[in-house]
């Protein structure tokens, strides 16, 4: 890796409901304008590490329990979420949650809470990438497809400026030519605003296709990590994350 990281996640442990323990010493980092792909199987703890690294962990009885998160060097640990999104790190987080009963320029201009300057050029920004929402803009976002619910999810983060976008599974429930719509349109958003992200995904892939670092996680720890290009050498990952010979 070559860039600092904007997020460092060390030796963290997850624990719901002060019994179940779902994260056991999860160490990861993003560098500054980079990709990081985040995988592994059901289960495994994807969600939760993103939830923990924006402190969502208390909405359902979780906690983290040992270890610390940085971002931008800053311990954040004890940050409200509208605090994280204020100080440049927002969760898009799985199944698009949007208000559903808002049209698309509402859900934009609700996004607007975290930011103190002018939102307008970030809502021109928002549909010079996604040009269908733009022509669905007076539309209440609960008659939008899966995929324009997921463009508006995406379009809500970049409303708020961020430094760093926690992604969780943007592929979900969308047919192939979708989510490769989708994936190109989040390469051009990292690279074009030098957003950095931390993608989860089941679909190794196309998650692959954008990141630049790979992590995979089973039981709540990481078990392979490596730069893409390695990973997609790696005899076992094209195997089972892959399924290529
Ligand atoms: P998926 O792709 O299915 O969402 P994941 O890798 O994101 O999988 P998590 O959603 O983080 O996995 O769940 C990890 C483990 O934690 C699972 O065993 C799950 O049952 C458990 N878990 C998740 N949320 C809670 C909760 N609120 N209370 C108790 N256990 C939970």
């Amino acid at each position: 890796m070559t860039a600092a990281p904007i997020l460092e996640v060390t030796n963290i442990e997850v624990i719901y409901k002060k019994t179940i323990q779902v994260l056991r010493g999860l160490s990861l980092a993003v560098p500054k304008g980079e990709i990081v792909a985040l995988l592994g199987s059901n289960g495994a703890g994807k969600s939760t590490t993103l939830k923990a690294v924006s402190n969502l962990l208390s909405l359902e009885n979780g906690a983290v329990s040992a270890g610390s998160i940085r971002f931008a060097g800053t311990d954040v640990s004890t940050l409200r979420p509208h605090e994280l999104v204020r100080s440049g790190l927002f969760h898009v987080m799985e199944g698009r949650r949007i208000f559903e009963d808002l049209t698309v320029d509402e859900n934009l201009v609700a996004a607007t809470y975290a930011r103190t300057g002018s939102a307008a050029a970030r809502f021109d920004l928002v549909y010079e990438y996604f040009p269908n929402l733009h022509t669905r803009r007076g539309v209440r976002a609960g008659y939008l497809s899966g995929g324009e619910q997921q463009m508006l999810a995406i379009g809500r983060a970049l409303v708020a400026e961020p430094q760093l976008i926690l992604l969780d599974e943007p592929s979900l429930g969308l047919s192939p030519k979708l989510v490769e719509e989708i994936f190109t349109i989040i390469a051009r958003i990292n690279a074009e605003q030098r957003v950095s992200m931390l993608l989860v995904e089941q679909n190794a892939a196309i998650a692959f296709a954008v990141a630049n670092y790979g992590y995979i996680m089973e039981s709540g720890r990481i078990v392979i990590d490596g730069p893409v290009e390695r990973l997609t050498r790696d005899q076992d990952v094209r195997e089972f994350y892959l399924g290529l010979g």
